[in-house]
């Protein structure tokens, strides 16, 4: 995609405030960022604190006594609530705070008293998603992200194809390189839809996981700013825009085009931050995506190339449990099946085994069969 020479369009501005901005290309706006920095604005070396002290007295305006006036009065070591010659507990927040962080913190603590139980640990892991990797450095330097280098947060919201989604929509966010290509963005996202085996498998269980969708519809796409972005890396896939470019063509709409994810970087595009955007995958399972945030990498930012598309907020989705052990996921959906307490029923894998198969792997008695994927599998 050629990139526009008039700058002023590749500087973000609203299109509608507070919801979307106007189209600009990505590389191009790169561009502008590093044109107006100093290197030293972006680069991943840690200042020493000598010269970090005196970019800060200087920016300030402020002379060499009062930045270290500033710094012992300021200092970490004389902020406590403790006596001197005891060790703190960071735990602990005196009565009566009167610091403001303090007084929330209070809050916060009291509230949490209140409540009956504490965060399950899926959603701890979700808090912690983002701060596993924050400052992370990679171990080789050649998967060291490259200063400069542009970062996308990418949300991908689950079709409202379920009652139960139609007033909250979940999403994952993931962050992204601009030298990312979209196929690398379409393996990252996780959709039960992919997993979905269509059939009747009660004479064959053990056949059933050589049907996965994923495997055999792999043909998917993108839509970013009348652009199709077709997967086309197998030659199973197929270029399912087409039906849609040819019916807008058919009805005067502005024309839309074509091109292949896989050979499409995230530093090509050109597009509208806040403003949603089409995943379309298994023929009809769509998904809005919605670019947020598009910014420089700072040294603080996880510099593993090897960890990104990096995953930053997963929801979570209640699962559907076997209806004899009542713990595992259920695998299995059986209807007119005489063993089964409801009709339709899910069972876990082993349960399902040993209740409708003998020693031998025999199917017991009449009932259908069909593989299923809970949409909490991703959890
Ligand atoms: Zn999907
Ligand atoms: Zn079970």
């Amino acid at each position: 995609m050629a990139t526009s020479t008039d700058t002023k369009t590749n500087i973000p501005d609203y299109e509608y405030l507070d919801v979307n901005t106007n189209i600009f290309h990505i590389d191009a706006f790169r561009s502008e960022w590093l044109n107006r920095l100093q290197p030293s604005d972006f680069s991943f070396q840690e200042e020493d604190q000598e010269t970090s002290d005196a970019h800060f007295a200087a920016e300030m305006g402020i002379s060499a006594e009062t930045m270290d006036e500033l710094k012992s009065a300021c200092s970490l070591d004389s902020l406590r609530c403790h006596p001197e010659d005891q060790p703190p507990d960071p735990e602990v927040v005196p009565p009566d705070p009167t610091l403001k962080t303090l007084v929330q913190r209070k809050k916060k603590q009291d509230h949490k008293a209140t409540l009956k139980s504490s965060k399950n640990r899926h959603d701890l892991y979700a808090d912690e998603l983002e701060r596993l990797t924050f400052g992370t450095r990679p171990e080789a330097v050649t998967d060291m992200i490259p200063e400069g280098e542009i970062i996308l947060t990418m949300n991908i919201y689950y079709p409202a194809t379920f009652e139960k989604f139609s007033h909250v929509r979940p999403h994952l966010t993931l962050l992204m390189t601009g030298s990312h290509t979209l196929a690398e963005l379409r393996d990252a996202i996780c959709c039960v839809s992919d997993l979905q085996v269509c059939g009747e498998f009660s004479n064959t269980p053990d056949m059933a996981p050589d049907f996965i969708s994923k495997d055999h519809f792999k043909s998917s796409f993108f839509y970013f700013e009348g652009v199709f972005y077709n997967d086309m890396r197998y030659p199973e896939c197929q270029d399912i825009s087409i039906t849609t470019i040819e019916w807008a063509r058919d009805r005067n709409f502005p024309p839309y085009t074509q091109a292949k994810m896989e050979d499409t970087r995230f530093v090509d595009l050109k597009v509208k931050v806040g403003f949603p955007y089409l995943y379309c995958h298994q023929g009809d399972c769509e998904h809005l995506v919605i670019i947020t945030d598009i910014r420089l990498t700072h040294k603080n930012d996880c510099l593993d190339k090897k960890l990104y598309p990096l995953l930053t907020h997963k929801h979570r989705v209640v699962t559907t449990k076997c209806a004899v052990c009542h713990i595992y996921i259920g695998r299995w959906l059986t209807t007119n099946d005489q063993f089964a307490p409801s009709n339709p029923c899910t069972f876990c894998e082993k349960c399902f085994r040993m209740l409708h198969y003998d020693t031998e792997g025999e199917k017991l008695g009449e009932f259908q069969a069909f593989p299923y994927v809970d949409r909490g599998a991703f959890n």
